[in-house]
């Protein structure tokens, strides 16, 4: 976790004004808050920004774009199918090591491109298409063609060499661009015209502009589409068929009074038997407001308009059409990274990557690909400027795993002044003798035995050959230098330590435990390439006392050892205990089979705790090794030893200042065992079991800094939970990771990683230390300028991460990443990418409310989203009715993201939720990805009652919304932490039949947590979907069967996020009105 951030920053330092301001100062007028990242004095909207004009973006740089290779071979990315040392981007490919690589976004750009979906209440006549502010780009005829041929060079740059791209990817993946978005509706691009049917962001069109396809409306967010077309594009070409048409940004129109929608509650999800909570945050916007209209100055006019019909919600933009849209568009493809600046599909699309010159987007994905020039632009516009790193990243079997370079003792060549790797943005010149860094400029000697000629290009002849000329994720072999001590490390352990008291034994737990790691231990982690796995393995177990096991392979019988002075903990023996599982398997078996029995009599129910992780540091101190715990844990450590803890869960804390106290760990012992971890590299993962509070903060202080995980299954039972928890053990166990980790992110000279979130620890404020890191952890990191950036040369970043493999080698592990910048708020907005930064401002928010109070936290969040929108408004749509919420296309669903966001369980603040769920939630969520975070928030919602059992396909998920649910439907939701199997009330008997082999729904028993295996085929495909999902997630997850308008269901509907929230919040569309407003407030 960072240690820094969020926390210094001014705006946290008092309430804001503003929406929260409700039962405060109403009269402040839109301050802004800053959201912690700007200390700078809010912007005005009023007076014309420096620097940003509304006229369409001029060619961002002069430089000549990547020749175009047209001999790329499609096929060529597989992996293994390389003669050579590792897969040649196309041979014409001279993107670097040459003055940067030309962005391709420099051509004729069209500018901001505006897409106003408006709803005219009432008349529902939608589809309004606002003239675009900028010409439509250039379009050529090769756009149907373009996956066969490769694209010419663009035309309007002919003196430019061609790109590197490959012809059959770069129509639907290189391309930023798209045009303007009245092209994309198929109609002229001015002017509005009207849809068959109502065009709703994110909708299909209902009526064709194009015969038969996928126009389907609106360009999605975060993706490339929204630029201006480029050379070769195939989006210079028409806009037909199936194309990618990004649109404009979207504008929904609130004619009347916008506020009406606060007048009338939204739809949301209280229906009979649910109580309506009164939600903190959520109760502003859902329901009326005593006071509220007169809290708002610029408002109370629009409030006098007549009563708001109810809103279409088919008429606000759908993350579940943004999802199926990127994957219509890019779904199955290829997307090559040789582009700067290249937006990605989106996390949930199922795309092919090929490293060309710039880290995957599954290691590094951005908030938005095109910095702002200037410090003051990013302070105007707020949008937060960060990576999210996930350097161990599971790559699919179709893409190339990562080489590894050898240059011997050497090691690897780095730039003497900032010291970043040799990468493919280090410019060789003076014949190859030397190299210019692009991270600092500085001049370098090339090392004697690192000479190469450079051809007649300027590039070294044996760039191919190698990765870290070409590639943008590579690893080197580290020398000594790197090593702790100077010495080899020793291969990693794993020691396992199970809480033996009277709960977990009585539970069945200690057995089941014991009986899974038998065949769990056969599969540990290898390197890749051997056979066996290095890791060795160890025992623990423990009440008030500890319990070492010797089970060297010569024993006959394992030997107990007890430590009971817990106080000054020592390990009892080193030979023996630490061993391979393969050399000592007959004992480990003897071992595991005896456990259960040896304590099945007892009584002890109080536990330690801190002096548990103690002896797992000094084990691995004394074996000179890094490694892993698994701990298995029940309660509150209350016996007497350090790091012992009362209860101090208190609810009448929550909604005051003071509730920050419930997050926060209790100072002292963790935090010291925290750092002794970090040090040796010893990674902490903690599976609890608790039956009430066991102040988790505290007890999730150690694996929340050393890169562990927290599992959490309470009041456990074997029956019901048994399978859930082993599943998650046995992903755990298997996870690929390295260890004793630090990081660090280089920059180009202009801009650098200032804050830091993750489940890591800090020691200063540039390294990132990490006692492990496994393949779903990611750090997000947050950029500031220091100077004017260039769009020229654009931005770099280079994230090296020194660690220990699982087989013991210590290693480099570089990834490259090369963005655009531009003067330009226009192509900020337009290169944003939803996913990340909902997940930079989960973090973040996540990280503020250890400090703040979680209703200021809640107010910032909803200031920043409208300052946003309002920005995007003021200096890059085309002018348009006030009562019209205009949209960044890339950012269309953002909104229901961030109020998603704010019913979580850390941020809503209703005491009926338990301290240690906040607190589990809120340290889960500072290690996600882009791709978890994403899931999180909003939920699939997958209609299993259509099912086409002879399909593979799985149907397209539906709006989280109880109005997409039917009484005789069947719905599977999961968000990567839970899944419920939804049962309307009239589901078909049939249905009941062949799922689960009863009558009718009536006759379905209780408590069930698994289909029954029958053989029919749609209990095959249910089940197949289902074990698809907690494959595919990091996180197993509980299966819960709920018949409409039976109680659990409530549990269900919390993750109805467009729905108004059970513990408060609004519903999305009461959100939306609410920004709208606020937006409009900023405006005038
Ligand atoms: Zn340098």
């Amino acid at each position: 976790m960072s240690q820094q951030g969020y926390v210094a920053a001014p705006p946290y330092s008092q309430a804001q004004p503003g929406m929260g301001g409700y039962q405060g100062g109403f009269g402040g007028g839109p301050t802004q808050p800053l959201y912690g990242h700007y200390g700078g004095p809010s912007q005005a909207f009023g007076a014309p920004p420096t620097g940003i004009m509304k006229s369409p973006v001029s060619s961002a740089t002069g430089m000549p774009p990547p020749p175009v290779s047209s001999q790329y071979n499609p096929n060529i990315q597989q992996n293994g199918a390389h003669s050579q040392r590792y897969p040649a981007p196309p041979a014409a490919a001279s993107p670097y090591g040459q003055p940067p690589h030309s962005p391709y976004n420099n051509m004729a750009s069209p500018g901001p491109q505006t897409q106003q979906v408006t709803n005219q209440m009432g008349a529902m006549n939608l589809g309004n298409y606002a003239p675009m502010q900028s010409p439509p780009p250039p379009t050529s005829p090769v756009a149907q063609q373009s996956f066969q041929t490769p694209p010419p060079p663009a035309s309007s740059l002919p003196q430019m060499p061609p790109g590197p791209q490959s012809p059959h990817m770069s129509p639907q993946m290189t391309p930023p661009q798209s045009p303007p978005s009245s092209m994309s509706m198929g109609g002229p691009p001015m002017g509005s015209h009207s849809m068959a049917g109502p065009p709703m962001v994110g909708q299909s069109m209902a009526g064709p502009p194009m015969a038969g396809q996928s126009m389907a409306g609106p360009p999605m967010a975060g993706q490339s589409m929204a630029g201006p077309p480029m050379a070769g594009q195939s989006m210079a070409g028409p806009p037909m068929a199936g194309q990618s048409m990004a649109g404009p940004p979207m504008g929904i129109s609130f004619p009347g009074a916008s506020p009406g929608g606060f007048q009338q509650p939204g739809p949301g999800p209280a229906g009979p038997g649910y109580p309506q909570q009164a939600g903190q945050f959520g109760g502003h916007l859902a329901g009326p407001q005593p006071g509220m209209p007169g809290s708002f100055p610029g408002a109370s006019a629009a409030l006098a308009g007549p009563p708001q019909k109810k809103m279409d919600p088919d008429s606000i933009p759908s993350i579940t059409q943004v999802i199926e849209d990127d994957k219509a568009k890019y779904g199955g493809q290829v997307f090559s990274t040789n582009i700067r600046g290249q937006v990605p599909p989106l996390v949930t699309t199922d795309f092919t990557v090929q490293d060309q010159g710039n880290a995957s987007p599954r290691f590094i994905r951005c908030t938005t690909y095109s910095l702002p020039c200037t410090t003051d632009l990013a302070k105007q516009c707020q949008v937060p400027l960060a990576s999210i790193i996930k350097p161990f990243a599971n790559l699919p079997k179709n893409e190339t795993p990562l080489y590894v370079v050898n240059h011997g003792e050497t090691g690897p060549v780095r730039c003497n002044r900032c010291k970043a790797y040799m990468c493919p943005y280090m410019q060789f010149i003076d014949g190859g003798r030397r190299f210019q860094c692009s991270f600092c400029s500085c001049v370098n000697e090339v090392p004697a035995f690192y000479f190469q000629h450079l051809d007649h290009v300027g590039r070294r002849v044996d760039f191919y050959e190698r990765p870290e000329l070409s590639l943008g994720s590579y690893e080197f072999a580290a020398t000594l230098d790197y090593c702790k001590n100077n010495k080899i490390p020793n291969p990693p352990a794993f020691i396992f330590m199970i809480d033996v008291s009277y709960n977990n034994i009585k539970s069945g737990l200690v057995k089941m435990i014991c009986d899974e790691l038998k065949t769990l231990l056969e599969k540990l982690p290898r390197e890749e390439g051997t056979d066996i796995s290095a890791v060795k393995v160890g025992f623990v177990t423990y009440n008030k006392v500890l319990h070492f096991y010797n089970v060297k392979s010569a024993l006959a019988q394992p030997q107990m050892m007890v430590v009971s002075d817990t106080a000054e903990m020592f390990v009892p023996l080193l030979d023996g205990f630490l061993v391979n599982y393969q050399e000592s398997k007959a004992v480990i078996y003897n071992l595991l089979d005896q456990i259960p029995d040896m304590f099945a009599d007892t009584n002890e129910s109080e536990t330690v705790f801190a002096p548990v992780i103690q002896a797992g540091v000094e084990a691995f101190k004394a074996a000179e090794c890094n490694g892993k715990l698994f701990i298995f844990h029940s309660s509150m450590p209350t016996a007497e030893a350090p790091g012992k803890l009362k209860n101090r869960d208190d609810k009448k804390l929550v909604n005051t200042d003071k509730e920050k106290t419930l997050f926060q760990p209790q100072r002292g012992i963790y935090e010291q065992l925290s750092k002794e971890c970090v040090a040796q590299g010893c990674c902490v993962d903690l599976f609890l079991f608790p039956s009430q509070y066991l102040d988790l903060a505290t007890m999730a202080n150690v694996p929340s800094h050393t890169g562990g995980s927290v599992y959490k299954y309470n009041n456990f039972q074997m029956e019901t939970d048994g399978e859930h928890f082993l599943r998650d053990l046995r992903k755990d166990v298997q996870k690929s990771l390295g260890f004793d980790a630090i990081m660090r992110v280089r920059t180009s000279t202009g801009f650098r990683a200032t804050d830091f979130y993750g489940a890591v620890h800090m020691n200063n404020t540039t390294d990132i230390e990490m006692a492990a890191v496994d393949c779903d952890k990611a750090v997000t990191v947050e950029f500031k300028h220091d100077d004017t950036l260039s769009e020229e040369t654009g931005a770099l970043m280079q994230c090296a991460l020194l660690y220990t493999t699982i087989g013991g080698q210590r290693r480099l592990r570089i990834h490259n990443l090369s963005l655009n910048c531009s003067s330009q708020l226009s192509e900020l907005y337009k290169n944003c990418e939803t996913d990340s930064l909902i997940n930079f401002f989960a973090k973040s928010a996540y990280h503020a409310i250890l400090n703040q109070p979680v209703k200021n936290v809640r107010e910032i969040l909803v200031h920043q989203t409208a300052h946003m929108l309002a920005c995007y408004r003021k200096n890059c749509a085309s002018p348009s009715a006030a009562s019209q919420l205009i949209l960044p296309d890339a950012m269309k669903v953002f909104p229901v993201y961030m109020n998603s966001l704010m019913k979580t369980g850390p941020l809503v603040g209703s005491t009926e939720l338990p301290t240690d769920d906040r607190t589990h939630q809120r340290l889960s969520v500072m290690g996600m990805g882009v791709e978890d975070t994403q899931l999180l928030l909003y939920p699939r919602l997958i209609p299993l009652h259509n099912l086409d059992v002879s399909s593979e396909v799985v149907p397209a998920p539906v709006r989280c919304s109880e109005e997409r649910l039917a009484d005789s439907g069947v719905f599977l939701l999961e968000n990567g932490h839970s899944m419920f199997l939804w049962l309307g009330q009239a589901s078909p008997p049939d249905l009941m039949q062949s799922i689960f082999n009863v009558p009718s729904l009536a006759h379905l028993q209780g408590q069930m947590c698994t289909l029954p295996e029958l053989d029919n085929p749609l209990s095959k495909k249910v089940r197949s979907i289902i074990s698809d999902l907690l494959q595919k997630r990091s996180n197993s997850m509980k299966l819960q069967i709920v018949r409409q308008r039976d109680k659990p269901e409530m549990l269900f509907r919390q993750f109805l996020v467009e729905d108004k929230g059970l513990y408060g919040g609004a519903s999305y569309m009461d959100f939306l009105c609410y920004v709208h407003r606020e937006i409009r407030q900023l405006l005038t």
